[in-house]
């Protein structure tokens, strides 16, 4: 078990891991991708870095977390358990757990197909490895918008009978299995109809006995449920603790202004009280 997960590895998340590596916590990153500061073609308003591009910034800033000692592990992270004593973290295939987590998520936006969330567990899949089996000789459906979701296709492809990928988002598809078909349709839609998962696209309707949802990122609702939101930014206290207990939140995943500056500043100040309170639980036992 770790002391600390971080769940990002942009200006927030590198921030709180650099403090807390100063207060002797173990730091575990999970993070997707780059985030939004990889986009910024040039910035000039965070001080001792003029005229740096995002890419670049990021870069230092990544160097920087490994060289002050912490973990950095590229995972989509699906779901986030607290419990009493530590938080369950499910990325990819893997299980991690930790004393306390920091959701640096960056910016909320809306994600997910109407109908998607209702049918998890139930039709719908957002991990090839944990419930391909299911669809031993059946058809599936994968709705892909990242590199990983072409490579998880081929394990589908040889598990099920047929598999369709409809791309949701511009990537890579050269590897794509031979055996998917391509699909060039966007999924508007989906529902549960006898058994199967109808999927309402601007071509017409098709029916899949399972779906496969693989981004490379994940709703707030679904990452952490019970956790509070107020217009799909995280509701937290001036340090940045959020409504559940041993869950921390900073930077554009708490709300505007959306900037570096903003987001490195309260990445701090929730490191200095996931620190004070790792403390306080030491004390009492916990
Ligand atoms: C085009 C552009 C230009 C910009 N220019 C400027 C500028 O000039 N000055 C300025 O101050 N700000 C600028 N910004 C804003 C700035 O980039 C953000 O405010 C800042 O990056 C926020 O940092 P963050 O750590 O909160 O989130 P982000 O940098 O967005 O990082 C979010 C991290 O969370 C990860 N993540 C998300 N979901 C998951 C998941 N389920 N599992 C694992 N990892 C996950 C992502 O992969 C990423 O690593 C710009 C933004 C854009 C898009």
């Amino acid at each position: 078990m770790t002391d600390v997960i971080i769940i990002g590895a942009g200006p927030a998340a590198v921030s709180a891991a650099l403090t807390l590596r100063m207060r002797g916590k173990t730091v575990q990153m999970l993070y997707a991708g780059g985030g939004a500061l990889e986009k910024a073609h040039r910035v000039d308003n965070y001080p001792g870095m003029p005229r740096i591009s995002g890419k670049d910034m990021l870069d230092i800033m990544h160097r920087q977390a490994v060289e002050a000692g912490a973990e950095m592990k590229k995972a989509v992270v699906q779901l986030v358990q607290p419990g009493k004593k530590k938080v369950t973290v499910l990325a990819g295939n893997e299980i991690f757990t930790c004393k306390t987590l920091l959701i640096a998520t960056g910016a909320p936006r809306k994600i997910g197909i109407d109908g998607e969330a209702d049918l998890l567990g139930q039709g719908v899949s957002y991990c090839a490895t944990c419930d391909g089996m299911f669809y031993k000789g059946k058809s599936v459906a994968v709705i892909g918008s990242f590199e990983e979701a072409v490579e998880d296709t081929a394990f589908l492809c040889d598990i099920a009978a047929k598999v369709a990928y409809f791309p949701e988002a511009a990537h890579d598809l050269e590897t794509l299995d031979k055996r998917a078909e391509k699909m060039t349709q966007k999924v508007l839609s989906m529902e549960k109809k006898q058994e199967q998962v109808l999927l309402r696209t601007e071509d017409g309707e098709l029916m899949y006995d399972g779906v496969f949802v693989l981004r490379p990122a994940v709703a707030l609702s679904q990452l952490v449920p019970k956790l509070e939101t107020a217009g799909g930014k995280i509701v937290t206290d001036e340090d940045g603790a959020t409504n559940i207990p041993r869950v921390y939140a900073a930077g554009d995943a708490t709300g505007l202004p959306y900037q570096i500056g903003k987001a490195v500043g309260e990445g701090n100040r929730a490191a200095l009280r996931m620190a004070r309170d790792m403390a306080a639980m030491e004390e009492g036992g916990q």
